[in-house]
């Protein structure tokens, strides 16, 4: 397996950033996004036609750091920035690994294995570029995790019951979708649509699509108070989400559980997005949680990540950058004083970061060489 010299999580503006640079400083690097286009957390985030400020914030001095990543001055539309980015990428022959998303880093020694959704990677530096959109955490435990968030391609689920888990908009969406897809191809199986709690809140429009979709026949049964409970995968190999689907007191402290188990292929969870602060403390990166007294701009209970200038992570080797860190990380100066950093979610500060992080692996290399 190679070793490469930067494993970067995320195509965005930062991501992209990195591969530039690295490129340029001639390190290797691995580009990992989980989208099916690179810039796919703009794509699923901007409405269309949206013009794209190529803003500098007050106070930074330098130009925008890579020209290929910066939005034209006539704030140009979404689709003409994307269309640029991706002519760059092509220019610099920047290899992307398409739907491919990061699930967990291993440190070894002086290296780290990468383990995303379809490979392991090995890399001397790892950055993480993913943005501020991280997918809400099912909360399951066991070593099946992959799970789709969204609907890609409705025709997938044809000719199978599917479990779509969530409470809000974007699962009744894709429930109304998929039973529309099912209802044309004449297809019975059910679509079961879970959610933790009792109440679903929905939109009027959406409640309408997805009432007519009941009413014209779709095979719709709803699961109220159902619970992600274990990932696992089963004596043939097949990765399976078990939820629990009713909670019994059977007296003296012993419950009676019941559930159901689904290929997690069968399995969409529109279960919301969170800031990336979990996913940190999983992968073990030091956070301070803000108090009254530590913290000035953030809230009191807001987790914030501790960068050096460079933007490494308290794990050597590990750094993170652009909207993943902002709106504020804590900075540890030189003389390791803490600060409170605001960091506005910018293109530039995440291109501006990616380039520095680089810069200083690449001095990392060059003075362990
Ligand atoms: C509606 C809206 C309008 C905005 N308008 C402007 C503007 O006009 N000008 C401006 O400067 N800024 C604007 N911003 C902010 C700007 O888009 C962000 O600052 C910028 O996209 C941050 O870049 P990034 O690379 O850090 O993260 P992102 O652009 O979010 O990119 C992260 C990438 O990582 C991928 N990813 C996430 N998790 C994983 C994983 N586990 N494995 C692999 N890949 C993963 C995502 O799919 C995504 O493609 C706007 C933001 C929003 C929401």
């Amino acid at each position: 397996m190679d070793i490469y010299d930067i494993a970067i999580v995320g195509a965005g503006p930062g991501g992209l950033a990195c591969a530039i640079k690295a490129q340029e400083l001639g390190l290797s690097y691995i580009l990992l996004e989980k989208g099916k286009r690179i810039m796919q957390g703009i794509i699923d985030s901007y409405p269309r036609g949206k013009k794209v400020y190529p803003t500098i914030p007050k106070g930074e001095t330098e130009p925008f750091p890579i020209d290929d990543l910066e939005p034209n001055p006539e704030n140009e539309p979404i689709e003409e920035y994307l269309s640029k980015v991706e002519a760059s990428v092509e220019k610099y022959k920047i290899p992307v690994h398409l739907k491919e998303e990061f699930q967990d880093i291993v440190k070894e020694r002086n290296q780290f294995t990468i383990v995303t959704t379809k490979d392991r990677y090995r890399a001397r530096g790892v950055i993480l570029a993913f943005g501020s959109n991280i997918p809400g955490d099912l909360g399951i435990y066991g070593e099946a995790r992959t799970v789709a968030r969204n609907l890609d391609n409705p025709e997938e689920y044809l000719g199978a019951p599917t479990l779509v888990l969530g409470g809000g908009n974007a699962a009744a969406d894709v429930v109304a979708t998929m039973s529309k897809t099912k209802r044309a191809a004449g297809d019975r199986s059910t679509i079961y649509w879970g959610h933790r709690r009792e109440h679903f809140k929905v939109d009027k429009d959406v409640a309408r699509d997805l009432g007519e979709e009941i009413l014209l026949g779709g095979n719709i049964r709803i699961l109220q108070g159902a619970i992600p409970q274990i990932g696992r995968v089963d004596e043939d190999g097949v990765e399976r989400l078990i939820i629990q689907t009713q909670e019994i007191d059977v007296g003296q402290g012993v419950e009676l559980h019941q559930g159901m188990s689904f290929p997690m292929k069968h399995v969409i969870a529109c279960v919301g997005t969170q800031g990336p602060a979990p996913l940190f403390e999983r992968l073990g990166l030091q956070q301070i949680t803000c108090t009254a007294g530590v913290c000035k701009i953030s809230k009191e209970g807001t987790q914030l990540l501790m960068l050096t200038p460079d933007f490494q992570t308290s794990a050597k080797g590990i750094y993170a950058i652009g909207g993943a860190i902002s709106p504020t990380y804590i900075l540890i100066k030189e003389e390791g004083v803490l600060k409170e950093q605001k960091h506005a979610n910018l293109i530039y500060f995440a291109v501006k970061d990616g380039a520095r992080a680089v810069e200083a692996i690449a001095k990392q290399k060059s003075s362990d060489s």
